[in-house]
C-alpha cells in the first residue's frame, strides 16, 4: 500500500503525467483537490474507487482516509492541482505519514506557471533579457518572509510568475513599478489550459484596471517581465557559429 502525492497538471486532464494517470487507474481511494484541479481527472478513477473532495477536508480527516487504506492494503491517489511541491501543502500531509510509518511517493505535474507561458506562447528565459524565473506571492493569511517580498525581489528584474496574488493586482502593480517601470509588459492568464481560459496582456500602468474590467479576480497567473516584449537576442544553442559537445561547427 502507498500513497501517492500527484499532480495533475493545469487543468486540461490530457496534461496529468502518464505515471500520474496510471496510479489514478489502480489505486482504490481518491482524495482530490476539488476547489482546482479539473472533475474531468476522476473519469480516470475505475468504478470501484472511493473519491474524496479535500476542499471541504481537514489534514487530520484527510489521513484518516489514508489510515483507512493502509487497513485494506489500497493504494491511495492523493491529487494535487499543478505540482504538488509548489503551494501544494504536501509537506504536512507527508509529515503525517512519517509518524504512521504509512509509505508514500511523490508524482510530479505541470505546474501552471508553465501552462501559463504554453498559453501565452513564450520563453520565460530569454538570452540578454532575463535568465532567472521566480516563483513567487503576495502574503496573504500566509506570510511572506521579509527578505522574499515583491520589493526586494522586483530588484533583480526577473521574469516573475507570480501565483495566489490576482486579486491583489493593484497592490503588486504599484510594488513593482519603480524597478520594472510602468510600461513594462504584464500577462494574466486566467485558468491556463481549461477551456475557459482567458489572457490579459497589458503593462503595469494599465493592469488592474484590466484585470478588474475583464472580471479575473482568482485562478490566474500573473507574469512580468521584459521577457514578454520579445526583444532579445538568439540563443547560441543553435547558432551555427557556436560548438557544443553534440555539434561540430557547420
Ligand atoms: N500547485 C499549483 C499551485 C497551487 S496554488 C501549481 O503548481 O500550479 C493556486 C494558484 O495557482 C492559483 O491562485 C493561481 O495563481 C495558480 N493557478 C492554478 N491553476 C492555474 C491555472 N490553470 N491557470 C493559471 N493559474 C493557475
Amino acid at each position: 500500500m502507498k500513497v501517492y502525492l500527484i499532480g495533475a497538471g493545469p487543468g486540461d486532464p490530457e496534461l496529468i503525467t502518464v505515471k500520474g494517470k496510471r496510479i489514478i487507474e489502480s489505486s482504490g481511494y481518491c482524495i482530490y483537490a476539488g476547489s482546482l484541479v479539473n472533475k474531468d481527472i476522476l473519469n480516470y478513477c475505475s468504478d470501484s474507487t472511493k473519491i474524496y473532495d479535500s476542499a471541504s477536508m481537514t489534514l487530520d480527516e484527510i489521513i484518516k482516509v489514508m489510515e483507512e487504506a493502509k487497513v485494506k492494503d489500497v493504494d491511495v491517489a492523493r491529487v494535487h492541482t499543478g505540482d504538488p511541491s509548489i503551494y501544494g501543502a504536501i509537506q504536512e500531509q507527508m509529515a503525517e505519514l512519517d509518524k504512521r510509518n504509512i509509505d508514500y511517493e511523490v508524482v510530479p505535474g505541470v505546474s501552471s506557471f508553465l501552462a501559463a507561458a504554453s498559453a501565452l506562447k513564450q520563453e520565460l528565459t530569454l538570452p540578454g533579457v532575463s535568465q532567472t524565473i521566480i516563483i513567487t506571492r503576495i502574503e496573504g493569511r500566509t506570510p511572506v518572509p521579509e527578505t522574499e517580498k515583491l520589493e526586494a525581489l522586483s530588484k533583480t528584474k526577473a521574469t516573475l510568475c507570480i501565483f495566489l496574488s490576482v486579486k491583489e493586482i493593484k497592490r503588486v502593480a504599484g510594488i513593482l513599478k519603480p524597478a520594472y517601470g510602468a510600461d513594462c509588459k504584464v500577462a494574466i492568464v486566467y485558468k491556463a489550459s481549461w477551456k475557459d481560459e482567458k489572457i490579459i496582456i497589458s503593462d503595469l500602468a494599465n493592469v488592474a484596471e484590466a484585470t478588474i474590467q475583464g472580471g479575473i479576480n482568482k485562478t490566474a497567473m500573473i507574469v512580468v517581465g521584459d521577457v514578454l516584449s520579445r526583444n532579445f537576442e538568439y540563443s547560441k544553442l543553435y547558432d551555427k557559429h557556436f560548438k557544443h559537445s553534440y555539434r561540430e561547427e557547420s
